[in-house]
């Protein structure tokens, strides 16, 4: 069974130290809307062996769940080490005390009610342990990447959607129903534009790279001369480079983003006093002088004054592969 009081983080012993023939590996699964990675991962976070295939989420999510337990199974037959656990950081919202997806939008048609935990479970013998993507990114980077030795950090993730992660006190915060964390639907605006979660006004509506894309599209008939009219297709990252070239609607559209993400982020502050906040997902590219900006709004706003640090996450797009066996070693 899943025990909240088992999640305690902390430093795994270096690989050196664990004799060879107990030393373990825990399998990650990290499935998003595009594609599912798995990772065998040692205990300090090294991988070994990487596999990515695509989630094709269209095909609903019965054959999905059939193609991980059998892609996993093929994996567990070829592993390095003796294989300590699975853990499966996956979209949508999870139930970690059940394993159980609760609720997924359209990105993962047939995922909500998915018995993730139990499905693998049967499939490969193995104990499962399931959370979020975010949660479980927010794991990997305290354990391997930009966090580690940090016990109270926030990471968020600014991608298709906004998730997020808390670690407070060296433990994942899990609220009530295992679901806390939703950065992404903090409301930045009462009654603003609509979030793919039915809500208005959510964080995820504007600092999203899918938000940002609208945001520059419902902007640029009032900037002529903007070189984003004739970039096809428009993505974030082509947004921030015109605004590093000094394109105006660029610049505009980076400015708001920093504005609205700060305006969710003094709260996040504000609740929880935490030493580190680290920003990851496509968004997260635009560096330096968009945090910057992030960090002039926060020396105002926040009653912390500035003294949360505000950095990047270091795994990137290993985050998902690193974070999920991360599920695994923090509940050993
Ligand atoms: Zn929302």
């Amino acid at each position: 069974m899943w025990d909240p009081e088992k999640k305690r983080l902390g430093r795994a012993p270096p690989m050196a130290q664990v004799a060879p023939a107990t030393a373990k590996v825990a399998l990650g699964i990290d499935i998003g809307g595009t594609n599912t990675v798995f990772a065998f991962v040692t205990p300090d976070g090294r991988l070994l062996g990487r596999t990515v295939i695509p989630t094709r989420a269209q095909e609903g999510g019965e054959r999905l769940m059939a193609r991980i337990c059998q892609q996993a199974a093929a994996m567990l037959r070829e592993a390095p080490a003796p294989v300590a656990g699975i853990g499966v950081g996956s979209a949508g919202q999870i139930d970690p005390r059940t394993g159980v997806c609760v609720f997924a939008n359209d990105n993962l048609p047939g995922w909500t009610g998915m018995d993730i935990r139990g499905r693998l479970a049967a499939a490969t013998g193995l104990p499962v342990y399931v959370d979020n993507d975010a949660n479980a990114a927010a794991l990997g980077e305290q354990r391997f990447g930009a966090g580690r030795g940090v016990a109270n950090l926030v990471c968020i993730t600014l991608g298709t959607g906004v998730g997020g992660g808390i670690i407070s006190r060296g433990r994942l915060l899990t609220g009530h129903r295992g679901l806390a964390g939703e950065v992404g639907h903090i409301i930045v605006q009462a009654g603003g534009d609509p979030c793919p979660c039915g809500l208005r006004g959510c964080l995820e509506a504007y600092a999203s790279a899918t938000a940002i894309v609208r945001r520059t599209r419902e902007a640029l008939p009032a900037y002529p001369d903007s070189r984003l009219r004739q970039v096809e297709p428009l993505t974030a990252r082509e947004v921030f480079a015109a605004a590093a070239a000094g394109d105006p609607c660029g610049e505009r559209i980076l400015a708001e983003t920093a504005w609205y993400l700060a305006v969710g982020l003094a709260s996040v502050i504000n609740l929880l006093d935490p030493e580190l906040i680290l920003i990851g997902g496509g968004v997260a590219q635009a560096g330096e002088p968009f945090l910057d900006r992030v960090r002039a709004h926060l020396d105002s706003w926040a009653v912390t004054r500035g003294r949360a640090r505000i950095a990047r996450c270091a795994l990137g797009e290993a985050a998902g592969g690193v974070g999920a066996p991360a599920l695994v070693l923090a509940a050993a």
